[in-house]
């Protein structure tokens, strides 16, 4: 349950650090359009080592030509068929070659790449046992490490592949082959069909033993591949996946322009899944989810599949210019991927679960001083990766549905399909987008956009009903409480004493003429990218009323109290008298995000007498409504909210922790919403005594997310020793390279691991940055840990990061310094603060 967070990880890419920071030729001057690329691959599997031959079209040559190339050693350059000086720059990853005319040729390479052992993205072996498969992983700027080539989105180009291997192995590409012939020597050439104009980062290809599934959607296969034996488990992902591209077609008003679409799910898998058009590649634990897997990640899993679908069209058919738009590339996927999964799945509560994983998070981060407007000024694609973080792709999200709701929901797909239609199999960017939902409403979408999108932050409006009248003001929002200015266009809902209201909110006050005496309750739904603070009588109606408030709007509610705690606006009384109320008012989303909430208040002052006066108020009552058991026919995210409730208090609550321990026994055949909370109960409760088992199932089960369970546990010891065995485990080399971020991010929430975790930081860091070099996880894990294993010691963790430079993974020195001040603050309002 707590992978949650892991999750925000996803839209984290790989950074190359052997590859200099690049920037965008200048489009169009001179002119220059690559027409085709002719791929030959000779791939010897064995030893992971490629032959390759690539023949470049070009039309309107640059001057001096070069393309984009690294790690790769070229032998032999022709233009037009006449042999090529060359040079190659490895530093600057640039090929560079004179004389090629400005007119159409065909410039063609001789090289040969050897597959690294340690990488886990460009090609790269995704290891299972003794086995491999040999895989390409190329956002944002790895496919130059595969081929030379113009290796920037706004190149599009054909591609025609080919790949010689071993008779035996399968290959599965963008495309369908549509012919094998035996190569002799026992190897045979795989031939595919050539792929409409994409981007270069679009190109995929997988090579090993594959097993595959296949349904199909409106007349297209839609296949899974997974590793031998693996087939049965990919399913439910394939199933959404066929369905996604059925509804799809229809909500774009565009057909699948491909003729085939595979899931390929992958052993080792960095990040969670990739949007290659026609061969989406995932991590297991994504793809590989069936009907027994927790609805936490079977949620996870299916909506990662609709996020990729989605791109199918938003991403690969249209593409941005520049990575200057990867936000909205991935804002546009993660909203997709809500309201598609909510539709095919209307009994899975995707708006609950939109506010839990991407509004939330997007607001807490958005309200920090080291926040950044989404669209920002993007000079290479490094910067592009640092700066698409979290607050891009959550609060982008966020105000592409504010957006929807502003300007209804038919005018929106009306202008997302009109964007699309206009600009197949080319290039376009944000403002092309905004323009179309504009001319499709008849609303000012550009101007509305641009408020929200080149501004740092968000506002906070204030509310105080008076005489017949609301009174409404707005200021930025700052969780450090400093002073901070800012108007946004805020289209207003409310609902006073029975009636609805809307308002446009474009100035710093407002009024609305509405009586309010029994009730008054903001931004309804929570369509809206702002935090509302009511006054003293506020909070006192919203009491009153709770139980006939709706759970997004009660998980709000619960969510600008936790802002304003950490704000020092609100007392810690107030907020515990609300999730009091949350205790005695069962309703999931509210339960799973409070719960997550005492999550993050635990792992920084467990000894809070507040935190643990409110525990018994808000979990038996809570567990006694959701129930120990799964019920026949209960809705599924009744189940994850049982797994919230028991992995939590099993942390917190020993005896709790003793009972579920009891169910450890069965973990196989345990419904699987109360294993973590079986692994931590067992942990907990017999402490060394239970770490070789849990160490050994760690290393050995099969499924990834049964995996996921048991580092709950190991991460969960009372014995700090114990968890910092743990820690050792994921960099010993013993565990799948797909694990090793858990233990980090897990012991993070363990009160008594915040000293070891603290130590085994600075004592492993180097080596950690190391294993994860290349990667923007590390960074990422580290911006999560800090801020709260550090809690007790600022001065020290100041003095530790001074001379330490990151930027990466969403994740800066500064951001971390600054969320770690906000929680030590906090951690000592609310130890001093008696209940
Ligand atoms: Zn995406």
């Amino acid at each position: 349950m707590r992978t949650v967070l892991v999750h925000n990880a996803a839209p984290a890419r790989p950074l190359q650090p052997l590859i200099p920071q690049f920037s965008p030729r200048e489009l169009g001057e001179p002119v220059l359009e690559i027409v085709s690329y002719d791929l030959r691959l000779d791939v010897d599997f064995a030893k992971a080592r490629v032959n390759g031959k690539v023949g470049v079209t070009v039309k309107g040559a640059a001057k001096p030509f070069a393309l984009d190339a690294s790690q790769l050693s070229v032998n032999r350059v022709t233009v037009n068929g006449r042999p090529a000086r060359f040079v190659f720059d490895e530093k600057r990853a640039k090929l560079k070659i004179p004389g090629v005319p400005a007119r159409q040729s065909l410039v063609e390479l001789e090289y040969s790449k050897q597959v690294s052992d340690d990488v886990i993205f460009g090609l790269y072996k995704s290891k299972y046992g003794k086995d491999y498969i040999l895989a390409t992983d190329l956002e944002p700027a790895e496919a130059r490490t595969v081929f030379p080539c113009v290796d920037e989105p706004g190149y599009k180009a054909v591609f025609r592949l080919q790949v010689t291997t071993e008779d035996g192995l399968d290959v599965i590409g963008n495309t369908p082959w549509i012919r094998k012939e035996g190569a002799g020597g026992g190897r045979a050439t795989f031939t595919f069909q050539e792929t409409p104009r994409m981007s270069t980062y679009l190109l995929f290809f997988a090579i090993g033993r594959f097993e595959e599934t296949k349904v199909t959607a409106d007349g297209i296969d839609v296949l899974a591949a997974t590793r031998p034996g693996q087939a049965q488990n990919c399913r439910v992902a394939l199933e959404i996946a066929a369905e996604s591209l059925s509804e799809y077609q229809r909500y774009f008003g565009i057909p699948y322009p491909l003729k085939k679409l595979h899931i390929v799910a992958l052993p080792e898998y960095h990040t969670g899944a990739m949007e290659n058009w026609g061969a989406i590649s995932s991590r297991e634990s994504y793809a590989l989810i069936t009907e027994h897997t927790s609805f936490t990640q079977k949620n996870r899993g299916a909506m990662s599949m609709v996020h990729e679908v989605a791109h199918q069209w938003f991403g690969d058919l249209v593409t941005m210019k520049w990575w200057d738009d990867l936000w909205l590339n991935e804002s546009f996927a993660t909203f997709m991927s809500y309201k598609m999964t909510g539709r095919l799945r209307p009994d899975w509560e995707m708006w609950g679960i939109f506010l839990r994983d991407e509004g939330f998070h997007a607001l807490n981060l958005d309200a920090l001083s080291t926040t950044h407007p989404v669209q920002g000024r993007v000079r290479n694609v490094a910067e592009a990766m640092h700066t698409f973080d979290a607050i891009s792709y959550g609060k982008g999200a966020c105000v592409l549905r504010m957006l929807e709701a502003y300007v209804g929901e038919e005018a929106f797909r009306k202008g997302v399909s009109d964007y699309l239609k206009r600009f197949s199999f080319s290039n376009a960017s944000g403002k092309d987008l905004w323009d179309a939902l504009g001319r499709a409403s008849g609303l000012p979408v550009t101007k509305v956009a641009k408020e929200w999108l080149t501004k740092p932050g968000y506002p906070v409006v204030t509310v105080t009903a008076r005489r017949g009248k609301i009174e409404l003001s707005q200021s930025r929002f700052t969780l450090s409480g400093r002073k901070a200015t800012g108007v946004w266009p805020i289209p207003i809902s409310l609902r006073a004493d029975g009636s609805e209201r809307s308002a446009f909110l474009d100035s710093k006050n407002g009024n609305i003429e509405a009586r309010a005496e029994r009730e008054l309750l903001l931004n309804l739904e929570r369509t809206g990218f702002y935090a509302t603070l009511y006054d003293g009588a506020g909070y006192g109606r919203l009491a009153r009323n709770f139980s006939r408030i709706g759970p997004h709007d009660r998980a709000g509610i619960m969510y600008d109290l936790y802002l304003f705690l950490q704000a020092g606006l609100v007392k810690p009384e107030l907020y515990a008298s609300f999730v009091a109320l949350c205790g005695a008012n069962p309703d999931a989303m509210s339960t799973q995000i409070v719960t997550e909430q005492l999550m993050q208040l635990t792992a920084i002052a467990d000894e809070s007498h507040i935190i643990k006066g409110v525990e018994p108020e808000f979990y038996p009552p809570l567990l006694d409504a959701f129930g120990q058991e799964p019920r026949p026919g209960e809705p599924p995210y009744v189940g994850a909210t049982r797994e919230y409730l028991t992995s939590q208090y099993a942390s917190v609550d020993e005896s709790y922790a003793r009972k579920m321990a009891s169910l450890f026994e069965h973990f196989a055949a345990l419904d699987s919403n109360l294993k973590a909370a079986a692994a931590i109960g067992y942990a907990i409760t017999y402490g060394a005594r239970a770490e070789k088992r849990l160490q050994e199932m760690a290393k050995t089960l099969q499924g990834e997310v049964d995996r996921a369970n048991i580092y709950e546990g190991l991460c969960a010891f009372k014995e700090p020793e114990l968890v910092e065995h743990t820690l050792e485990l994921c960099m010993s080399g013993q565990v799948s390279r797909s694990d090793s971020g858990y233990p980090l991010f897990l012991s993070a929430y363990n009160p008594y691991a915040r000293v070891a975790l603290w130590n085994w930081i600075t004592k492993r860091y180097d080596a950690m940055r190391d294993m994860y070099a290349g990667s923007q996880q590390f960074y990422l894990y580290m911006g999560r840990a800090i801020p709260m294993c550090g809690v007790e010691r600022e001065a020290e963790v100041r003095r530790f990061l001074s001379g330490k430079r990151f930027k990466e993974g969403g994740s800066s020195v500064t951001r971390i310094l600054e969320l770690l001040h906000i929680n030590a603050r906090l951690r000592k309002r609310l130890l001093e603060s008696r209940n």
